[in-house]
């Protein structure tokens, strides 16, 4: 890791009541009294937004959403737009998460469109990539990665760039229990970094935060954090308990 502050983020899936979410959150809030030198943030359900906004307000952790329609409103029934969000108090929101790309068909198209929209509107695009076990095994990685970034940031105005955060998150690793060795993850953290570096200029990609995301837990998320190109992790399973979600902040905490 360089000079970027760790980022760890919670990214709750479709899991978590309103009422849950003010449970988990005032229970988070506890632990992580005291805790400093890492910023968390967490992405409940859309349900549950107005819950998180109103229990974490002033304290320090900042509030996503896990998705958005790319357009600013009309006739997408069933969808949330950018300006319904901010209008909840929330700061950031996950593009192009595998989940969405892979059961939702989302195309890398869309992840760019919803990208600059999220911008447009102040929010923080935290912009998912990572390749299949299939893609991996025959050494896609680095193309699929590439792809996946030079659609969404193709384009981008640079004086916007710096604002993004990126995250690698293997497919194969998500929600399995495998995780990307130390050297796996910081590999593809550096190609990604050198990525960045091309489209969006030196600058901006030495301050964009890429965080690691699968399967992170208390006992690896130190390891994996220390490597260089690694600036924080997208958290699923681990996050949804108060225990194992403080586990791998205090455990990255500087
Ligand atoms: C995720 O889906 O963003 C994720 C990383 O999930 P998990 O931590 O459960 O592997």
């Amino acid at each position: 890791m360089g000079d970027r502050r760790p980022l760890i983020t919670g990214n709750w899936k479709m899991h978590k009541t309103a009422s849950a979410t003010r449970t988990l959150l005032t229970q988070l809030g506890k632990q992580l009294h005291g805790v400093g030198g890492v910023d968390v943030t967490v992405a409940p359900p859309f349900t549950a937004l107005g819950a998180a906004a109103e229990t974490l307000a002033g304290g320090g952790i900042g509030l996503g959403a896990q998705n958005m329609h790319p357009a600013e409103e009309g006739a997408f029934t069933g969808e949330i737009s950018a300006v319904m969000l901010v209008d909840l108090g929330v700061q950031f929101v996950l593009v192009g998460h595998s989940e969405r790309r892979a059961i939702f068909g989302e195309s890398d198209e869309l992840v760019g469109r919803k990208l600059r929209t999220a911008l447009a509107h102040d929010l923080i695009p935290y912009l998912c990539c990572g390749e299949t076990r299939e893609q991996r095994e025959s050494g896609d990685t680095e193309p699929v990665i590439e792809r996946q970034l030079r659609a969404a940031l193709q384009g981008l105005p640079r004086q916007r760039a710096g604002d993004i955060v990126v995250a690698y998150e293997p497919v194969w690793a998500i929600g399995t229990g495998l995780t990307a060795s130390p050297e796996q993850a910081q590999n593809a953290h550096a190609f990604i970094r050198g990525l960045l570096a091309d489209l969006l200029g030196p600058e901006n990609a030495a301050r964009i935060r890429i965080q690691y995301g699968g399967s992170v837990k208390p006992g690896n998320a130190a390891e994996l954090l220390s490597e260089r190109d690694i600036d924080g992790a997208l958290i699923g399973g681990a996050s949804l308990d108060a225990d194992s979600f403080a586990g791998i902040i205090r455990a990255v905490a500087r």
